[in-house]
């Protein structure tokens, strides 16, 4: 059986690394990888591919920088091609970009089934580009592999169960990640020591959405109520590159220390070390909790419910002092980490499974 897997940005190729083993793995499976090029620098893309062990994507689309009909339409117009070409059984995407929608509605076009990891979440906001994504991509797809309750709940209450596709619950891929990278010996320069932070108390902060990101006064209201809690308790940034630009383009004035993006190994030595997170990043908030971290969550809804349901992460609308009395407050929380909220690592192992139940 081919499958073709269509990549294209940082978190997809953090779940891509534990499936593409998986599949390598496997007798039945042939899976070429495409590379949209949505991020294209080396530390946000090569170096995943290296550190990961990630199969090397056989296509680079090379496709980026683009605004979002551009990008979409190019994708789709390349991954049509490499379809006709590769004849695959199965396009498996990941997520909510610009490159697993082209890929879906290319593959849709040639009658080739879809497979969805991470299905049917929801922001619940019309003009969000992730979740006009997810939706149109959930649509299309025949095998939805949902990762919580709340994201089948969403499936069901939009009518899928009607609809000719399988819903299927399997837990989080990037449980799965956390879990087999985490145990992984690697043999490099301690980033912490690197860093000075070695026993210092300090907080992970990644910011990088758009919709925190595009307009000045948020932004601006970020940083200054981050430069706060900077006074109380070191805030360490590995800064995505389009939030640099916005803070040069926008003149502020970060006290924080900020680094360049770090690879999975690192941030996973900056989670289990960190005090506490703020982020608006969908994976990272996640990630705190798999590394018993609370987090407070820079976004106006998180669709990862559990996490907020439980006390793990605090959701932040941005005004200014709010977000540093945000963290004040969950500084004093308590939540129990032993419940297991994304399932136990084997989320990679199920979804062959399901591929291999609905090929034969
Ligand atoms: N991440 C990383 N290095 C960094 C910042 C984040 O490896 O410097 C990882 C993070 O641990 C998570 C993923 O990138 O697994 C999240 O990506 P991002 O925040 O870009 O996207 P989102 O999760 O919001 O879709």
């Amino acid at each position: 059986m081919i499958i073709l897997t269509v990549v294209g940005a940082r978190p997809q190729f953090i779940k891509a690394a534990v499936l593409s083993r998986e599949f390598s793995n496997h007798p039945q499976i042939n899976e070429i990888i495409v590379h949209t090029g949505q991020h294209f620098d080396r530390n946000m893309s090569d170096l995943f591919f290296e550190e990961l062990e990630i199969p090397k994507p056989k296509y680079n689309l090379n496709l980026h920088s683009l605004p979002h009909g551009a990008m979409t339409g190019r994708m789709l117009e390349q991954i049509e091609k490499i379809i006709l070409e590769e004849k695959p059984d199965y396009l498996l995407v990941y997520g909510d970009t610009n490159s697993s929608l082209a890929a879906a509605l290319a593959a849709k076009k040639q009658k080739v089934k879809i497979i969805h990891v991470e299905a049917g979440l929801r922001n619940f906001s019309e003009y969000m580009p992730e979740d006009i994504n997810r939706i149109l991509v959930d649509r299309m797809s025949n095998l939805l592999f949902c990762p919580t309750d709340f994201a089948i709940e969403c499936l069901k209450k939009e009518g899928f169960e009607s609809f000719p596709c399988k819903i299927i619950k399997t837990g989080d891929i990037m449980q799965d990640s956390a879990l087999y990278y985490s145990k992984k010996k690697v043999n490099r320069l301690n980033l912490i020591r690197k860093l000075g932070l070695k026993n210092k108390s300090f907080v992970l902060c990644t910011i990088h959405r758009a919709e925190n990101t595009e307009e000045k006064n948020k932004l601006s209201t970020i940083v200054q109520d981050l430069n706060k809690i900077n006074e109380e308790s070191e805030i360490l940034m590995p800064i995505h590159p389009k939030t640099k630009k916005k803070i040069e383009e926008f003149g502020l004035k970060p006290q924080f220390r900020t680094i360049e993006p770090v690879g999975y190994f690192d941030i996973i030595e900056l989670l289990k070390h960190c005090s506490t997170v703020i982020t608006d990043s969908g994976g990272l908030q996640k990630e705190a909790y798999m590394f018993k971290k609370k987090s407070v969550v820079l976004l106006d809804f998180i669709p990862w419910v559990e996490l907020v349901e439980n006390g793990f992460a605090l959701q932040s609308h941005i005004e200014k002092d709010l977000i540093y009395s945000n963290y004040k407050h969950i500084m004093k929380s308590n939540p129990d980490f032993s419940i297991k909220l994304y399932g136990d690592g084997t989320t990679s192992k199920q979804i062959i499974q399901y591929i291999i139940e609905d090929y034969n």
